[in-house]
């Protein structure tokens, strides 16, 4: 039995047996081969292989991310029966007598250079999907698992390194119960979609995939951070229980669904959802959200070899306006960099992608991708309450250029004929800490603020929200962080404006407290955390929070914010 210790990430307890999802090692030697058929052979059968594995993949992504996605796979499926590859690996085999591996390797590498360097998106985009399915083809040849997360079709908890956001989003719920790795944070953006999906999560555990074999059993807890490998009748037994007992206190949360968010003397706050995906939606509305604080767009960029239309944004923006109804729904423009990479766009390598060209650095420079995500959100604003905000701000002037590239799309599409919405508040997000220091300034000039804690507090105390090493550091409730909250509050309420909060801090327990006294509007957090926090808020006074406001202010560390806190709400 092997017990370890990580980041609790997403809530519950899965019990199954490991799932290792690693890329496969896929160096070969190159030899030279005495019967040219045989090998040609060998190919094929790897061929027809990967193209059989393919067909399953591009089925279920049809059936769970829809058509666009599943064309991927249609690409994929295309280059490997394109006469114009596979011949000339033939050819190689035979002429050059190299086995097929080799063959395949030094022929793709050459269409792939070839497509890679010409200056047509279209290409690239064929440079992609060859690179993708010779890694398949390879894998078959040498005989080493492929391992696709599509394909699982019996329960498991998957053991990884690290999860990709994309990875993340292939998952399929009725048979991952349950993920663990070695790396990441609780705000990496893997963790938070565990929390969208709901399964079970422990991130940061440093090694286990060190520890843990395929096949073996093993349970994550993912309500205290623990995961077991080989666990005794003993802990099996325990740890079902302990699931009972989540369930039980989940239908308690779920007669919360339909009240109001009211403190214990009667004041309405605003509870909100984050979302990735307008999939998302149901659970909002299954946990009793009251809007939607944070729709992070560019999940719709991932997963995918090429930007999305107009047309597609606008279907999904329209699909969550209208499943929304009346209720705010917050937009976040593009904010693709620091974890979440789109490889089409084939940006260098960064030596500190979180502190690069991310965000609105590359909207404001790629213009005509942000135009285009810019239209489809005004047209699909008549369909809902609809609010925007812009990422990554760090200074005034970006704010201006952002929102001036906004006004000249609005007006381009009025003169068009197009029917935009007369009242879309356009808003930032908080999350670099210039903008908390002088959020007076920007007070003026934005219609609301939606502090976003998970980069604020990564860049406030320079601690990487991923690295689980100096994890330590990444403290939600150090006085500097509250500080920088307290002045974006008191700034927006200056001006008439209000403040949200979209990081993962607005949905945790002992933040709670502390936020409602210093006066935050509205609370954005992942779906399954609004019932909890509806629970809390309920019992809590706002007046008598506030009233603590400047002793917990002028306190030194967060180690006495949390004491401080966890007296007062006792005693409430
Ligand atoms: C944040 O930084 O707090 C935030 C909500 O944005 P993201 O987690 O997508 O960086
Ligand atoms: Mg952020």
């Amino acid at each position: 039995m092997t017990h370890l210790q990580g980041i609790a990430a997403s809530n519950g307890i899965a019990i199954a047996k490991v799932y290792r999802l690693e890329a496969p090692d896929l160096s070969y030697s190159k030899n030279e081969i005495q019967q040219p058929d045989q090998e040609v052979k060998r190919l094929h059968d790897a061929l027809d292989v990967s193209k059989s594995e393919l067909e399953k993949i591009k089925a279920h992504t049809l059936e769970t991310l829809g058509q666009e996605h599943a064309d991927i796979f249609s690409a994929h499926l295309l280059v490997l029966s394109d006469p114009e590859l596979i011949k000339p690996i033939e050819d190689k085999i035979k002429t050059e007598n190299v086995n097929a591996e080799a063959a395949l390797d030094e022929t793709a590498d050459l269409f792939i250079n070839m497509f890679k360097n010409m200056d047509n998106e279209y290409m690239k985009e064929r440079a992609a999907d060859i690179q993708d399915v010779t890694k398949r083809v390879m894998a078959h040849l040498l005989n080493v698992t492929f391992p696709d997360p599509a394909l699982i079709n019996e329960e498991v908890v998957i053991v990884a390194d690290d999860l990709t956001p994309s990875d993340t989003a292939q998952l399929n719920k009725q048979y991952v119960k349950g993920f663990t790795t070695d790396i990441g944070g609780r705000t990496s953006h893997s963790a938070i979609m565990a929390r969208s999906l709901e399964i079970p999560a422990v991130v940061g555990t440093k090694d286990i995939t060190a520890k843990a074999e395929k096949d073996s059993l093993i349970i994550v807890d993912g309500i205290d951070g623990n995961v077991i490998v080989n666990p005794s009748e003993e802990d099996i037994q325990s740890y079902k229980e302990k699931q009972a007992d989540f369930d039980k206190q989940k239908q308690e949360w779920a007669k919360l669904k339909d009240e109001a968010t009211v403190t214990s003397e009667g004041e309405h706050v605003e509870l909100a959802a984050n979302i990735g995906t307008p999939e998302d939606v149901e659970g909002v509305l299954a946990n009793g959200g009251e809007g939607v604080g944070l729709y992070r767009t560019e999940f719709l960029y991932m997963g995918k070899n090429q930007l999305p239309t107009e047309e597609e944004q606008y279907d999904a923006y329209s699909s969550v306006l209208k499943q929304m109804g009346d209720k705010p729904v917050v937009v976040r423009t593009l904010d693709i960099g620091g974890d979440k990479e789109l490889d089409y766009l084939d940006l260098p390598d960064e030596m500190n992608p979180f502190l690069g060209f991310r965000a609105i650095r590359l909207c404001l420079e790629r213009d005509d991708i942000f135009r285009v995500q810019l239209r489809a959100l005004l047209r699909a604003s008549v369909h809902g309450n609809l609010k925007i905000m812009f990422p990554m701000i760090a200074t005034l002037d970006e704010f201006r250029q952002a929102k001036g590239i906004l006004d000249e799309e609005r007006e381009k599409l009025l003169s068009e004929g197009m029917e935009v919405a007369g009242d879309i508040e356009v808003g930032m997000m908080v999350e670099i800490p210039s903008t908390a220091v002088i959020a007076r300034q920007f007070a003026k000039e934005v219609d609301f603020f939606s502090i976003g804690t998970n980069d604020l507090i990564q860049y406030t105390m320079a601690a990487d929200r991923m690295n689980e090493r100096v994890s330590y550091l990444y403290q939600p409730y150090n006085p500097a962080i509250l500080h920088l909250v307290n002045n974006v509050i008191e700034a927006a309420h200056a001006e008439g404006k209000w403040a949200g909060m979209c990081g993962e801090m607005a949905g945790d327990e002992i933040a709670i407290p502390i936020l409602l006294g210093l006066g935050l509007d509205e609370f954005s957090m992942s779906a399954t955390s609004i019932l909890p926090a509806r629970t809390q808020i309920r019992n809590l006074s706002k007046k008598e929070l506030a009233s603590f406001k400047k002793e917990l202010l002028s306190m030194g560390t967060a180690e006495e914010v949390v004491a401080f806190i966890k007296e007062k709400t006792e005693s409430q």
